[in-house]
């Protein structure tokens, strides 16, 4: 151990030699810390060569559309294109993996234009899902904040590594996403970033192309000492580099400001678009005719944005596509709120006038289709954390609810007191029915006796007839002697004889002795 310590830290190429000694020394000869490099180029190893039999790729544009429709609301140009897409780099990875790549294919990665909120993630999410693809998530701004540009792009290759259980081959043909991309342009850069947006195109523009990322960054010592530590316990060759050439990259941002570029261009062409309109959908009209020189002008090296030669725009959502997706979408919200109600055996029924004002409140968060996540929050949060306690078992959901949730809470909770009541005092007049059948001795309880009931029963959360059951229990047989000794058969029962039932039937059971006393005052 003494040979791993020393005054300063060692370098990682030097950790990694120290470590090998050490490996050799007391595991096993020949065990290297640094992984061989594995070539792309090189013959396949039965593991890729297990999944590349494994996938299968048949799917058509259409079906893959049909498929986003479930989903996707509205976007129809961008479930058109990309379906395409996807499915022409789909089918040249399997002829690729099947030995018959065409030559001289280009990737066709993707530039997603569009507002927050407006399902450019859920759109390429659910692909990824249907193809059953590896995929992950990144933000462009995160490599500018770190600073350590080119270690955290490729981090997110290893992370695709990590979504596909480490099955290299299958990471090799995952989609990466990256979102915020319009923040690494030159523009971008101009107000303040601390690293070069250019720095980080040109990162990317490697891994879009063809690179090769090693599994294990060199920065992450305990992940060499893990794959040191498989290779010695399994002898298992660790992962060693993942080939970007078959990874989709999808790329997207907001673009803010891209459409006064194209309106300029346009103007200066003089074919239109002359003035400026404060109307979203001519702003929309404007990205969706973007050109390569308006990316240019926009902030972006020629290079990087050729490498994205799939260019789709997403809309902006409008109150009414909101309402469709809360009503027809299959990952709509409200699925996951009558499931969570659900588990509490509560049924909750949204009615269209309630999910129209949930639309109509996104609407105003400017936040697209994630307007509505906040809003039900909002709205629901009360609901969720009050009614699981209460009897309630169903409400609806209407404008009123959405509204004001608070004073419908209030009201809900009210009413529903109030017809809880009244099946209550429904089931003391139950259990003195069946006490009638069971022992031939009616009990008559006054308004004010069932309201106590009712009232006890609330408070303790008890069933009302185990109330009865419980506080009434020896009346059967204290009653049944004064029935003996007077002849009566019917009994009333007032709020005092609820307070304290056994007194009250020891002094009826006493002062029904013949001779003994007064008549039972309650009789
Ligand atoms: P972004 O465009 O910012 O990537 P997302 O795709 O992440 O937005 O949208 C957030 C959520 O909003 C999605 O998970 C989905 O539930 C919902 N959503 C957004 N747009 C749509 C849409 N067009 N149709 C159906 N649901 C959508």
């Amino acid at each position: 151990m003494s040979s791993i310590r020393s005054s300063t830290p060692p370098s990682p190429e030097e950790f990694q030699r120290q470590l090998a000694d050490l490996m050799r020394q007391h595991f096993a000869p020949g065990v290297r810390a640094t992984p061989s490099p594995q070539r792309a180029d090189t013959p396949t190893g039965p593991e890729e060569t297990a999944t590349a039999e494994a996938f299968q790729f048949d799917r058509k544009p259409r079906e893959v559309k049909t498929y986003l429709d479930r989903f996707v609301i509205r976007q129809e140009e961008a479930k058109k294109v990309l379906s395409v897409a996807l499915c022409d780099h789909y089918h040249h990875v399997r002829l690729a993996l099947q030995g018959h790549a065409q030559p001289n294919y280009a990737k066709q990665n993707i530039l997603l234009i569009g507002p927050t909120g407006v399902g450019k993630t859920y759109l390429i999410r659910s692909i990824a899902e249907l193809i059953g693809v590896p995929f992950v998530k990144g933000d462009a701004t995160k490599f500018s904040e770190t600073g350590y540009v080119g270690a955290d792009v490729e981090d997110l290759v290893r992370e695709l590594l990590r979504r596909a259980d480490n099955d290299v081959a299958r990471a090799q043909y995952g989609i990466i996403y990256i979102d915020e991309i319009d923040k690494i342009s030159a523009a971008a850069n101009q107000t303040g970033r601390d690293v070069s947006g250019r720095g980080v195109q040109t990162n990317l523009l490697k891994l879009m192309e063809e690179t090769e990322v090693p599994a294990r960054s060199p920065n992450d010592l305990a992940g060499q000492f893990q794959a040191m530590m498989e290779l010695t316990q399994r002898g298992k060759r660790p992962v060693e580099v993942i080939s970007t050439k078959h990874i989709l990259f999808i790329v997207s941002g907001a673009f803010t400001g891209l459409d006064k570029v194209v309106r300029r261009r346009l103007r200066e062409a003089s074919i239109g678009f002359a003035a400026k309109t404060a109307n979203p959908e001519a702003d929309a009209d404007a990205m969706a005719v973007a050109q390569t020189r308006d990316f240019i002008e926009f902030g972006f090296e020629p290079e990087f944005i050729g490498r994205l030669p799939v260019r789709v725009y997403c809309h902006p959502l409008a109150v009414e596509d909101l309402f469709t997706i809360l009503k027809t979408s299959e990952g709509s919200i409200i699925r996951q709120y009558e499931q969570t109600f659900a588990a509490y055996g509560i049924e909750v029924l949204f009615r269209d006038d309630g999910l129209r004002r949930i639309a109509e409140l996104a609407g105003e968060e400017q936040t697209g289709a994630r307007g509505l996540m906040t809003v039900c929050e909002r709205v629901f949060r009360e609901f969720k954390y009050e009614l699981p306690s209460t009897p309630v078992r169903r409400f609806v959901v209407t404008a009123e609810l959405v509204g004001e949730p608070a004073v419908a809470l209030t009201k809900l909770l009210a009413e529903h007191r109030v017809e809880e009541q009244t099946v209550m005092r429904q089931l003391v007049q139950d259990y003195a029915a069946r006490f009638a059948q069971d022992h031939g001795l009616r009990l008559h309880f006054t308004e004010a006796a069932a309201d106590r009931l009712v009232a006890l029963a609330q408070a303790s959360g008890q069933p009302v007839r185990d109330l009865c059951a419980q506080r009434f229990k020896d009346f059967q047989f204290g009653l049944k002697l004064i029935a003996q000794s007077t002849g009566r058969t019917e009994f009333t029962i007032d709020a005092d004889v609820v307070e304290a039932p056994d007194k009250h039937l020891s002094d009826w059971v006493v002062a029904s002795y013949p001779r003994s006393g007064p008549e039972p005052a309650a009789v």
